[in-house]
């Protein structure tokens, strides 16, 4: 069991340092809530392996952790480069070509094959996360385009490619990618993420997929260029859920607007009662030592603070040396804020025009009341989620129990702030579910006698319908 119900959760991309069943399980035990498979790196054997575990432990010990698979959508990619390394010197010229070859100093492959149709003279090339800079000078219009060092260094093989400047022509689903989501797909994970989204559309060409082959994946939209920025409003409304990936992020755009997206992309999310994770860096130097830097420790601070649903590992539980005490002492941060300084029910606007307007507004009243009485839990039963997305974007003090017959929804909440998952499937009378509902709670000593609770419910519970229904309860 956690030490701390955070309501600031934790997700944890899952490599070789952290897919062992027993590092896997004490990550859980730490407050790990959902594992990332990242998809631009391992095998579908790795990955099997990996979701197989996920699943024996959540049932051998019934733990609700979801995954979210990340698809790596349309990154762009350096070639082998000889001698495992290659010395770029400023100022001088090379070529990059889309014909596939082992590259040196004066040529290098890169995997996108518009690329010299693309980009234009004088625009800005960005290899290993930013870390080397190339100019273009000019293009063949077919396969070669010839640029010159701005930054050099040492480049080693199939490192990454950001271009800022250039619009880029390749599809938001590559061939890659559909083979990969055919196979989470297949293993029902509970978020998809895309890579690179620049439109709504990319949400809705993936969402058409998901839906053709009947089943109920949700999707997060990584914010990671300028287009996706530009468009934000709308990527918001047709994605479940949001990451900042400041990782590319900081290299499309000036780095120092990150923080301030940061901060607008949070609140646009949760008016939108979408979850919002913030990943990348977060406390990278625990790849390599088990006490981060102090300003790491602010950053996560910050980004509880400024509202996020989750906060985000990737090397540091993938490949670091510590996964373990990465967790623990996330925990320990997200905990001290919550605990002692936490803005808890920011002001959120209902909207009258919205199709789900009085739904809204019971769950609005729910975290009103709950905030009024002093209650100790806010208690839902859903069947869609609607009520737990709804209810944790108001990110009331009071702890939010979400009860469903639906098993992989007890999974896809752990993503969302404060919501933790209970199954319940008799759904007779609203009397009855309500008092049984609560007595679970009582049984596993998560309320008390006394304590208050806020009931949600649908009634008639027959009918499975919209939230209507609210109800104060004092535990007996
Ligand atoms: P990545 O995405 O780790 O898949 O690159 C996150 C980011 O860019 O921050
Ligand atoms: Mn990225």
């Amino acid at each position: 069991m956690k030490p701390f119900h955070s309501r600031t959760k934790i997700v944890a991309t899952l490599g070789p340092a952290s897919a062992k069943p027993d590092v896997l399980y004490s990550m859980f035990n730490a407050g790990l809530d959902v594992c990332r498979l990242n998809f631009s790196h391992g095998s579908q054997q790795d990955h099997q392996a990996v979701l197989d575990t996920i699943k024996e432990i959540n049932k051998k010990y019934k733990y609700n952790v979801g995954v979210l698979a990340d698809l790596q959508g349309p990154k762009i990619r350096i070639g082998m480069v000889k001698d495992g390394g290659i010395h770029l010197v400023n100022g001088k010229l090379t070529t990059i070509t889309t014909n596939e070859c082992i590259g040196n100093e004066n040529q290098i492959y890169i995997t996108y094959k518009n690329f010299p149709k693309d980009v234009k003279a004088g625009e800005i090339i960005l290899l290993d996360d930013g870390k080397l800079q190339m100019k273009v000078i000019s293009t063949n219009l077919i396969d070669e385009v010839v640029c010159e060092v701005v930054h050099g260094g040492i480049l080693t093989s199939r490192k990454g490619v950001n271009l800022p400047n250039t619009k880029v022509s390749i599809p938001s689903l590559t061939p890659e990618d559909r083979v990969n989501l055919d196979f989470v797909l297949k293993n029902d994970v509970q978020w998809i993420g895309l890579s690179f989204v620049r439109r709504a559309e990319d949400i809705i060409e993936l969402r058409n997929i998901i839906q053709s082959q009947g089943k109920t994946s949700r999707i997060i939209a990584k914010i990671e260029k300028p287009e996706a920025i530009a468009n934000i409003d709308e990527i918001i409304e047709v994605a479940d859920g949001i990451m900042v990936a400041r990782g590319d992020l900081g290299v499309e755009m000036p780095m120092e607007e990150v923080p301030l997206l940061q901060k607008m992309i949070v609140q646009k999310c949760r008016a939108a009662s979408k979850p919002v994770i913030i990943a990348t860096q977060m406390l990278e130097s625990m790849i390599t030592t088990p006490r981060p830097t102090r300003a790491e420790v602010n950053d996560v601070a910050n980004s509880v603070l400024d509202g996020a649903d989750a906060v985000m590992l990737s090397g540091e539980t993938s490949v670091g040396e510590f996964p373990l005490i990465v967790i623990q002492t996330m925990q320990k941060i997200i905990q001290n804020i919550e605990q002692n300084n936490y803005p808890f029910n920011p002001d959120k606007f209902l909207k009258q025009n919205s199709p789900t307007f009085l739904s809204d507004a019971i769950c609005d009243s729910a975290c009103f009341l709950a905030k009024q009485t002093k209650a100790v839990g806010i208690v839902s039963m859903t069947l869609s989620g609607y009520t737990a997305f709804e209810i944790a974007s108001h990110r009331p003090e009071a702890l939010i129990f979400i009860f469903t017959s639906n098993k992989s929804l007890l999974n896809t909440v752990s993503l969302l702030w404060g919501v933790r998952g209970f199954y319940y499937d008799k759904f007779e009378s609203t009397d009855q579910s309500i008092l049984e509902v609560n007595e679970i709670l009582k049984k596993q000593k998560l309320v008390k006698k006394g304590d208050i609770l806020i009931n949600t419910a649908a009634i008639p519970m027959e009918k499975k319908g919209k939230t209507n229904m609210l109800k104060i309860t004092v535990v007996d």
